[in-house]
């Protein structure tokens, strides 16, 4: 990028976005950004504004397109062009289908860069690990104003505007659901769906599309990491929907995140890194910067040392970049320069934490806290007591009989109690990032106004490593339930409406997973109420779990709960996907996910007024702490989330099932274990699915190497039988897989019509059509081969 050109776009940006800054803040920018100093200089000429009029839409224009630019670029818009229409655009229409060559079919399209490949109105995106040139603005018009599915190549912008369509004609929610392994493209996916949306449907009204453009860029330095499967893996999964108007214009989005990966910030596996704000903070930092939040070198961090990463590889110039981008968006969406100081302020002492140290002294070894210097440090930036916080990090206090009593942590018990925090600080900040962005972007509710709206997951794919925890048991079970609903919808409402329409059925070699939902989630006896009450016994162990596990969901699921031989802490599930070993060491203490109530009591009573927003026990609405004129204007026409929800779904809204802010463990009445919140969660996750209308896109990795033009058909086939594509061809392909409602075809296509049906169903009263329909057995119209 020019810099100079970024210079001056960003101090109008920020003159405009930013019209009242506090004196303090413009000082604080000024002194930590060089190109700052242009726009507090007040001889500029007025050719300069204009200059600068020009870049601000020139910067506009770019953001349009930065969604999509890293996967197009080295194209530009007149180097677009798509494949050729082919006989194999849809698998439903193959002749014969067999794995073998369903296999051949995707690789051979594959090796032509036809990515892309339907099912019935399923779609299959194979990742093509290179950027190719299908995405620029004109290959967007011609997917929206054509009117026929098959005159152009499956593509995702054509799955978007299925749905958009969908929308608008039916008048009914639609959601996307992009499932697929680590690597295989989903938020890639996610995003050219989204910006065909944006594109199509924009409104412009508040730059909203600009600014929903927007939230990638951060949720991705915040929620995202490079991991051995993936340099841009996210670590948290997603919902997000877009509201539309009865017009079909964006009005505005709300994201849910579900599941960040905390534990990263702590430790990271070989070959991979925490998440990329820590780098790129260390990349673009200013020497005054450096200075203000006491950081030197990226080494100095234990929390930032990879076992097998050359740490001076990751500051560079395009990290840099990538640290101004942040700090753009975070401005464009909102957040104030006091936000953003806050912001670096909290990741600066969550690194700080991660470098406290404790050694073992007297007779029982309790922990003594090493380097106070570094603890002064972070009580200093979290604005609370330096006394309080190094007693609380090595002692925990209980109250008995009125007697306060003190019980030294071991210095193992410390480092979990330090890392608790750190992880606990890095969470609320993702969430309070999150609502931040919803703030800005969600639609104002004026009246009973309700919204259609169009919701896509992006849901992290199933995992299977050496050691599997608590992580990956949610995980995985996420992706039962997924495909639990999936299955229901593709097969068993399938196989129902065939009977009911009198289409022969087809002999599928289909097994439910439901059993493996039972499993998991069956009230007292699922493994996740086994967990909880375990979690619930202070003297509980990882054995005395294990024993009860294998004693009552393992006997009444013998065929996919399988016990260890030596009846140890851990346990066997024959997922769907293939069976995967769960280590029980230490999951009673991720799901607790409490943290002692003397670091909650400090953190409560920081001086700093997000240290305390985060740490609040009440649940409101977490953003800007300082909010400006604009914001503020914004606030008083949008009603609280609560009101939101309600008005959004028509329905009693019911504040467990809010997903605005997660619940915080250990200050809300009930449970408050991880397992809990990942129940509601994935309750909430279901309701949303059933009430729309859904639209699956099953993204494929062809290899492990991130290389393009690569096909490894083994790989490809586990993916493909797990995700149940094999199943959904047969079952779209003897379904026929074009289909329309009875309703529609009559008026649609009268001429036709008027052989079929009694004339006074020809009439043109729409109701006649209604009464007729409803006499007879036939409801849709399917044709195919
Ligand atoms: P997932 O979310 O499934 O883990 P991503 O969407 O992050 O995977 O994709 C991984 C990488 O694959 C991306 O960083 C990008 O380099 C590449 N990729 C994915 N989809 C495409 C696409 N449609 N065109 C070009 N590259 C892609
Ligand atoms: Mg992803």
């Amino acid at each position: 990028k020019d810099e100079n050109k970024f210079a001056r776009v960003n101090s109008k940006t920020i003159k405009q976005k930013h019209s009242s800054l506090s004196k303090k803040d413009e000082m604080f920018e000024a002194s930590t950004r060089l190109s700052w100093t242009e726009s507090s200089d007040p001889n500029r000429s007025s050719e300069s504004m204009e200059n600068e009029d020009e870049d601000m839409q020139c910067f506009e224009e770019e953001q349009e397109e930065q969604m999509v630019s890293k996967i197009w670029k080295g194209f530009d818009s007149e180097q677009a062009s798509l494949p050729p229409v082919s006989s194999t655009d849809n698998f439903a229409n193959l002749s014969e289908i067999t794995e073998r060559i369903l296999l051949e079919e995707l690789q051979k399209r594959y090796s032509t860069s036809q990515i892309y490949t339907y099912i019935g109105d399923i779609l299959i995106a194979v990742n093509p690990c290179q950027s190719l040139p299908i995405y620029a603005k004109s290959i967007s018009n011609q997917y929206h104003s054509c009117t026929a599915w098959e005159d152009l190549p499956p593509h995702i912008y054509a799955m978007a505007e299925r749905a958009y369509k969908a929308l608008i004609g039916d008048s009914c929610s639609q959601c996307c659901i992009i499932s697929g392994e680590s690597g295989a493209g989903k938020t890639e996916s996610c995003k050219l769906f989204i910006q065909q949306l944006l594109r199509v449907a924009s409104s412009d009204e508040n730059n909203l599309n600009n600014k929903i453009n927007q939230v990638n860029p951060l949720l991705e330095a915040f929620g995202n990491a490079v991991t051995v499967m993936n340099d841009n893996s996210s670590r948290f999964a997603k919902y997000v929907e877009l509201f539309f108007s009865p017009e079909g214009k964006v009005l505005g989005a709300q994201l849910t995140e579900y599941l960040l990966e905390k534990s990263r910030l702590v430790i990271q596996g070989k070959g991979e890194m925490s998440f990329h704000i820590f780098y790129w903070m260390f990349s673009g930092f200013s020497p005054e910067e450096f200075e203000l939040y006491g950081l030197r070198k990226i080494t100095d961090h234990r929390y930032l040392r990879p076992l097998d990463i050359q740490l001076s590889t990751m500051i560079n110039q395009e990290n840099r970049e990538k640290f101004w981008e942040v700090k753009e968006c975070l401005k464009y969406i909102g957040f104030t320069q006091k936000d953003i100081q806050n912001l670096f302020t909290m990741l600066s002492a969550a690194l700080h934490l991660g470098d406290v140290t404790f050694h073992p002294v007297g007779r029982n070894d309790a922990a003594q806290i090493h380097n106070m210097d570094t603890l002064k440090k972070v009580a200093a930036m979290l604005e609370v007591s330096g006394v309080e916080l190094a007693s609380a990090l090595v002692a925990e206090y209980t109250m008995t009989r009125g007697e306060q009593i003190k019980k030294e942590f071991s210095v193992h018990q410390a480092n979990d109690c330090r890392d608790a925090l750190a992880k606990t600080i890095y969470g609320r900040l993702f969430s309070w990032i999150v609502n931040g962005i919803n703030q800005m972007v969600h639609p104002a509710v004026e009246g009973d106004m309700t919204f259609q709206q169009i919701g896509i997951f992006d849901i992290f794919g199933f995992e299977n490593f050496a050691r599997n925890s608590f992580e990956q048991l949610c995980i995985n079970l996420a992706n039962e339930q997924i495909q639990l609903f999936t299955n229901e919808h593709m097969f068993f409402m399938e196989q129902k409406d065939c009977m009911l329409e009198g289409v022969p059925l087809v002999d599928l070699n289909f097994k439910s997973n439901q059993s493996t939902i039972d499993l998991f989630l069956q009230r007292h006896t699922g493994v996740l109420a086994i967990l909880d009450e375990e979690s619930r016994f202070p003297k509980a162990t990882d054995s005395t779990l294990a024993t009860k596990l294998h004693q009552t969901p393992g006997k009444m699921y013998p065929e996919i709960y399988k016990t260890p031989r030596d009846g140890g802490a851990t346990f066997t599930i024959i997922h769907y996907a293939g069976s995967v070993t769960y280590d029980l060491r230490g999951i009673l203490d991720k799901n607790r996910d409490t943290l002692p109530t003397a670091i909650l009591y400090t953190m409560k009573t920081s001086n700093s007024l997000l240290v305390k927003e985060l740490f609040q026990s009440k649940v409101t609405r977490i953003g800007s702490l300082a909010p400006s004129a604009r914001q503020q204007r914004k606030r008083t026409t949008t009603k609280s989330p609560f009101e939101f929800f309600k008005k959004m779904k028509g329905a009693k809204p019911d504040s467990k099932k809010q997903v605005i802010v997660p619940p915080y463990a250990s200050e809300r009445k009930g449970p408050s274990t991880m397992a809990y919140h990942f129940k509601n969660s994935l309750a909430d996750l279901v309701t949303k699915m059933q009430a729309a209308k859904p639209h699956f896109i099953r993204c494929i990795k062809p290899n492990n190497k991130k290389a393009p033009l690569q096909f490894y058909p083994e790989l490809v086939l586990a993916q493909l039988r797990y995700t149940g594509v094999t199943e959904a061809v047969k079952i779209r392909k003897f379904g026929y897989a074009l289909r329309i409602k009875f309703h529609d075809f009559l008026l649609r296509y009268e001429v036709l019509s008027r052989c079929i049906v009694p004339s006074y169903a020809m009439t043109p009263d729409d109701n006649n059509v209604k009464q007729y329909c409803s006499s007879v057995k036939l409801k849709t119209i399917r044709w195919g081969r």
